[in-house]
């Protein structure tokens, strides 16, 4: 099974991707960009995207949605939408960790796998 991401590919999206993004020379197949955290993308707009009923945030970058990690009636998870790294953290009992953690659970991938979906590699 070698299921691309369901949004977002590159050649649709009109986001410019040049070719300098990629490096040809070598196999993207079973190589992680060393760069690849720089090319996350910004917590703002990837918990925007997947998290229902995302409050605004507070001065600190916190933000308060429904868990989609359990049957959530609360919004019982903070997202920092401003920190680097876009914590996260269900107060029902799911956990905490980072952008990428949080992509790994939500998909069900590891986190070498978690990682290039979120940069757009295969
Ligand atoms: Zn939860």
């Amino acid at each position: 099974m070698n299921a691309f991401p369901t949004r977002k590919r590159p050649a649709s999206t009109g986001r410019g991707f040049r070719s300098s993004d990629f490096n040809y020379s070598k196999p993207t197949t079973s190589r992680t960009p060393s760069n690849w955290r720089e090319r996350l993308p910004s917590p703002r707009d990837y918990y925007a995207a997947r998290i229902e009923k995302l409050s605004r945030p507070n001065a600190a970058g916190w933000a308060q949605g429904r868990c989609p990690f359990h049957e959530d009636h609360d919004a019982s998870l903070s997202v920092n939408l401003t920190a680097a790294r876009g914590a996260w953290r269900c107060f029902a009992g799911c956990g905490a960790g980072d952008l990428v953690s949080f992509h790994e659970r939500l998909r069900g991938l590891g986190f070498v796998e978690a990682v290039r979906d979120l940069v757009g590699v295969r």
